[in-house]
């Protein structure tokens, strides 16, 4: 889950981070509002979206005077905000963040992750923060830096020596960053984060480090202990079908491809997205039904599959081990019909009372190409999106 800036800085705060002054807006006269009470006289007007890049797009403004604050206030409320990370439909903004500005003398970056590869938390720096870290990972990776947490060890004192070594801090510098480093360690493990990203961590000219921007994600499956965080969701930055999928227990992610997979098990979902692409075609989603594919489950992920315009086909791969196949065949055909149908359906049923499963298929009176194995399933539904479109 991810929350908006605002949120995650409220957050570090409590783990004696240091973030500037700010208040978030909701309407312009909230906005100058808010700013009246931090004071000026330099103020920071930042649309609050769940994505980055908002500098570039015109969603961060540094203003000089209430005017200007309202102006920029009412300029972004209800625009679209487009970012390399939205991509190209962008985002509303409907949230604003006034906050103190601050007099930067250098940008820098600093992130936390889970480090899948060494399942660690590692923290990862570059003296090159700001708007383009992904530029600098592309072109000079070299100046991106990590550096591991043992676990076993937990936080200590010379891994935030060694960031702000890393960084070119020094003296009092390197203790204030050693000090947000420890924070930042801190507010990740008790909060179950799977990424904490400051960028940037800068340096002000006053001699103070601090964190201008922050994004945090959490890990979902421990979003339970902490309904604080789970609080903070907001609905208008999460996809309308991922967020059905969810209600079903269905685990959805939306593609760009043509072809609606189902699918039981992660395992075979990756696997039968991978043979759709290996025949030439695209997957329009990652679907899995989980283990207990119910009828109910089964519909709801087809209205979900179909409601995607782009889908083109689809194709049903499921393995039916507790579940029975002829089971898993009478849910698929209802939904089929409870849904009206107008794509390409191709269904490969494998393991228990495939033979029941396969006839109820065919006497179905439905369109239903049945698939003898998982090549011979994905060519089919290829063949068919091709021979459609
Ligand atoms: P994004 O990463 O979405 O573009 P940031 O919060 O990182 O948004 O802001 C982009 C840039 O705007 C920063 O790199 C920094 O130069 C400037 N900026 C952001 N917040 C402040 C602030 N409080 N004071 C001064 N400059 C700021
Ligand atoms: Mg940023």
């Amino acid at each position: 889950m991810n929350i908006h800036e605002y949120q995650a800085k409220e957050i570090l705060r409590g783990f004696s981070v240091p973030v500037p002054r700010g208040l978030p807006a909701f309407t312009a006269a909230e906005a100058v509002l808010a700013a009246e009470m931090l004071g000026g006289p330099v103020w920071v007007v930042k649309a609050q979206i769940h994505a980055g890049g908002r500098g570039k797009g015109g969603g961060v403004e540094v203003v000089r005077s209430l005017e200007e604050v309202r102006t920029e206030a009412t300029r972004m409320l209800g625009m679209k905000l487009v970012t390399h990370q939205t991509g190209r439909e962008g985002r509303i903004v409907r949230r604003l963040y006034i906050e103190d500005g601050s007099n930067i003398a250098r940008e820098l970056y600093l992130s936390a992750l889970v480090d899948r590869s060494t399942s660690r938390i590692a923290f990862i720096s570059s003296t090159e923060g700001g708007m383009d870290i992904e530029e600098v990972a592309r072109r000079s990776p070299e100046k991106i830096v990590t550096f591991q947490i043992e676990p076993a060890a937990g936080f200590q004192p010379y891994v935030g020596r060694n960031i702000a070594a890393a960084l070119k801090l020094d003296g009092d510098l390197s203790k204030q960053c050693g000090r947000v480093v420890e924070g930042l360690h801190g507010a990740f493990l008790a909060k179950d984060m799977s990424l904490l990203e400051i960028n940037p961590l800068v340096v002000t000219k006053e001699g103070r480090v601090i964190c201008l921007d922050a994004k945090i994600n959490f890990d979902d499956s421990a979003l339970f202990r902490h309904p604080d965080v789970a609080a903070l969701r907001d609905p208008d930055e999460e996809d309308p079908t991922e967020r059905e999928a969810a209600k079903y227990d269905l685990s959805y992610v939306k593609l760009d491809g043509t072809i609606g997979c189902m699918v039981n098990g992660a395992g075979l979902a990756m696997a039968t997205m991978d043979i759709i692409k290996l025949f030439g075609e695209e997957p329009a989603n990652f679907l899995d039904v989980g283990g207990g594919a119910s009828r109910e489950k089964v519909t709801a992920a087809f209205k979900i599959i179909v409601s995607d315009p782009h889908v083109k086909g689809i194709l049903v791969n499921i393995f039916g081990g507790i579940m029975k196949c002829d089971i898993i065949a009478e849910g698929i055909v209802a939904a089929a019909k409870e849904v009206a149908l107008s794509v390409p359906l191709v269904v490969r049923l494998e393991g228990t009372n495939v033979d029941k499963g396969k006839e109820i298929l065919a006497r179905s009176g439905l369109p239903i190409v049945s698939g003898n194995d998982l090549a011979d399933a994905a060519q089919k539904i290829v063949n068919a999106v091709r021979a459609g479109g």
